[in-house]
């Protein structure tokens, strides 16, 4: 199963997608991820995106295509795959199919738009809280941990990300509605394109993905 889970950030794509890699056995490969581990290790890819990440703006297109066709060719990832903040430009979604294509591998079979209105998007990452040990995703109101600062799943310590202070967000926000959002008719268009309503609580958006991936994947 090859997905693409795909909306503005905040929209719970992170949460949903690692509890469906891991019941799913398929692997998750987030981006964004990739990118902040590379910047706290300051490797060249880190060091070329950290003045992006730390304005919202999006990384070069050739740097997130070669992280995620290394990643997509890992053997651990050939029983299917999450992608997760990517692609997030046009060139990236034909990257992909190309990249996907020379490997030989299976391409993208399904596109899930978590569509989030511009203020929940903001409440949401304002209270966001992340794992720094196992990269796990809280809220302060909306989903706390049951010991304030603490990882429920791994014990490891929660921060704030610094993109998630309000300025950056709406630099993010922004960069959303100019490059990604074309995404979504460009993913409609071939047929691939489902519509989740990502502004329920974490559990309502779970059933609803699963009675979509229930249609035959
Ligand atoms: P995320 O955790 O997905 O919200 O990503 C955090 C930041 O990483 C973004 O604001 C971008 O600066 C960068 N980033 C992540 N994925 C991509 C991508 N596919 N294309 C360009 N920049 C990205």
């Amino acid at each position: 199963m090859n997905l693409v889970f795909l909306g503005p950030p905040g929209a719970g794509k992170g949460t949903q997608a690692v509890d469906i890699a891991k019941e799913r056995g398929i692997c998750h490969i987030s981006t964004g991820d990739i990118l902040r581990k590379a910047v706290r290790d300051g490797t060249p890819t880190g060091l070329k995106a950290k003045a992006f990440m730390d304005a919202g703006e999006l990384v070069p297109d050739d740097v997130v295509v070669d992280i995620v066709t290394d990643a997509l060719a890992a053997p651990d990832c050939a029983s299917g795959w999450i992608l997760d903040g990517f692609p997030r430009t046009l060139p990236q979604a034909r990257a992909l199919d190309a990249g996907t294509s020379r490997l030989g591998l299976p391409g993208v079979q399904l596109v899930l738009f978590f569509n989030v209105p511009d203020d929940v998007v903001v409440s949401r990452l304002s209270g966001r809280r992340m794992c720094r040990a196992c990269g796990a995703s809280f809220h302060i109101d909306f989903m706390p941990p049951a010991a304030e600062g603490v990882c429920d799943k791994c014990g490891g310590q929660l921060y704030q990300r610094d993109d998630d202070r309000p300025d950056t967000v709406r630099n993010r926000l922004a960069a959303y509605r100019k490059d990604t959002e074309p995404l979504v008719s460009f993913y409609r268009d071939k047929g691939l394109l489902r519509d989740v309503k990502g502004d329920a609580g974490p559990g309502d958006v779970r059933r609803f993905i699963d009675d979509i991936l229930g249609e035959g994947l």
